[in-house]
């Protein structure tokens, strides 16, 4: 298996710690809003990542964190905490809001077929963990008291650049959008590992600690989480693009400073999400999930198939045409298998070819629109049996998830619940006199093929 690793800025052999055995962190949602289908595009690329080490035989473990305290709005040391924001915005608690959101992005998740990982734990659930932390990194001359708070001291370390190794960063810390100097810190690109809340503030999530009542910052947590959880060595390390620098880059340093050793050896990030804006972000108010799709009448998985067309680590630009084309195609390719006649036995020979065709691709970081072709390439071959293909097709599927094994008749049936549910809007929109609205629906299963024929008796409809 060769994978890039940012670390290194290269495509390496990975090699695990232990042999045969693979632990990897992914950095969860923070739970302040609905995930977007741009977060959960990072998550496809790390269940495309487990679910392939998997299938290449290796024993996975892997961690996620529910940020719900301590994530501040600029990435930073300033601005306010995420989860206060919604705090204030929704008139709830904390915890209601982590709830209600963490619920919420577990449905999308597992819309879009994603793994929920082995451990997933809250940054609030583990706030003892990073007071030992902080403490043993005080001691050690690594992290400071200042004005309350306490921060790590990045001029300790020889090389804190090293995962994004952009000298540019170096000079834009401290400068960047939205963050302020902060004249506690002795150089400016020190990073909080604990904030003080002042009797001012109005910061609902604290607790009592050595440096008085407050909460952890956000890097503190993913090191903490995963060093409780995997130990002291982890294989992979993964968000997306935008994580390497602050969040991973303060994570290596203070997990490395407090464990006296290198901590992570792969480390692993997807490309973003794009619509005609850039980058999707919830920030900018994006709020496009997987659900919305599925209310508009996709197919979840039509959006993963869209994302296994393209590779991780390039941009994927979001449309509905593009995932209108992801759905026909998808559609097809189901329609073209459930077809195959699966009588026959199993050729060996042909099965591990095309699996070892497949293991090929995927084993080159990951390159799942390859892996596809050689599916296409499995189903135009006449010299192989349909047993050995579905079996073959079986296979594939453990890593895709596309339920590329869909009976027709559940297309159709899945199909025919949209439609009638679509019909039953547009009723709904005629009776509030939204004749706009009922306009877009009917427009809406024109653009899927379906034409809605209104009678006396009611809206019926052909497939055209
Ligand atoms: P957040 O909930 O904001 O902490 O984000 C959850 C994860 O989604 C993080 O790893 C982000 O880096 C990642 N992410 C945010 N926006 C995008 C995007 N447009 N495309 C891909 N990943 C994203
Ligand atoms: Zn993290």
């Amino acid at each position: 298996m060769y994978l890039y690793n940012t670390l290194t800025k290269k495509v390496e052999e990975f090699i695990p710690n232990e042999e045969g055995k693979v632990k990897i962190y992914t950095c969860g949602p923070t739970v302040y809003g609905y995930a977007h289908i741009g977060n959960i595009r990072n998550y496809i690329g790390h269940d495309i990542l487990d679910k392939t080490l998997r299938y290449l035989g290796y024993d996975v473990k892997r961690a996620m964190n529910i940020t719900d305290v301590g994530h501040l709005t600029s990435d930073s040391d300033s601005g306010m905490d995420k989860m206060e924001v919604a705090r204030k915005r929704e008139k709830k608690s904390s915890m209601e809001i982590a709830k209600f959101y963490t619920d919420a992005f577990f449905k999308d998740f597992e819309l879009a077929n994603c793994k929920i990982p082995e451990i997933i734990s809250s940054a609030t659930e583990n706030i003892d963990m990073y007071i030992k932390m902080i403490e043993k990194l005080i001691k050690d001359g690594y992290a400071y008291e200042s004005g309350g708070n306490v921060y790590f001291d990045i001029s300790k370390l020889d090389n804190y650049y090293a995962l994004t190794n952009n000298k540019e960063d170096e000079l834009v810390v401290g400068a960047r959008e939205g963050v302020e100097e902060d004249s506690n810190k002795r150089n400016q690109a020190d990073f909080a590992l604990w904030f003080t809340v002042s009797k001012f503030e109005n910061h609902e999530l604290q607790w009592d600690s050595p440096w008085g009542r407050g909460y952890p910052g956000w890097h503190i947590e993913c090191s903490g989480i995963s060093i409780k959880y995997l130990g002291e060595y982890l294989d992979i390390h993964g968000g997306a693009v935008d994580n390497a620098f602050p969040h991973h880059t303060n994570e290596i340093a203070q997990s490395e400073a407090y464990l006296g050793h290198k901590w992570c050896n792969y480390w692993f990030h997807n490309e973003y999400l794009i619509d005609e804006t850039g980058k999707m972000a919830k920030s900018k108010g994006a709020t496009l999930r997987v659900t919305t799709l599925v209310e508009q009448g996709y197919d979840p998985l039509a959006f993963r198939f869209m994302c296994l067309n393209s590779h991780y680590r390039k941009q994927l630009l979001f449309t509905y045409d593009a995932l209108k084309q992801s759905q026909s195609t998808l559609n097809k390719l189901r329609r073209r298998i459930s077809s195959i006649d699966g009588e026959g036995v199993l050729e060996e020979d042909k099965f591990n070819y095309y699996k070892d065709k497949f293991i090929k691709e995927l084993s080159n970081d990951l390159n799942t629109s390859n892996a596809l072709t050689v599916l296409y390439d499995l189903l135009k071959d006449d010299d192989i049996n349909g047993y050995t293909k579905i079996e073959l097709i079986n296979d594939f599927d453990k890593v895709f998830d596309v339920e590329l094994i869909k009976d027709e008749e559940s297309v159709d049936s899945e199909l025919q619940s949209y439609i009638e549910d679509a019909i039953e809007r547009r009723k709904k929109a005629k009776e509030n006199k939204d004749y706009d609205e009922a306009d877009a629906i009917r427009e809406e299963l024109l653009s899927k093929g379906i034409k809605l024929i209104d009678t006396r008796e009611g809206t019926s409809y052909e497939i055209i």
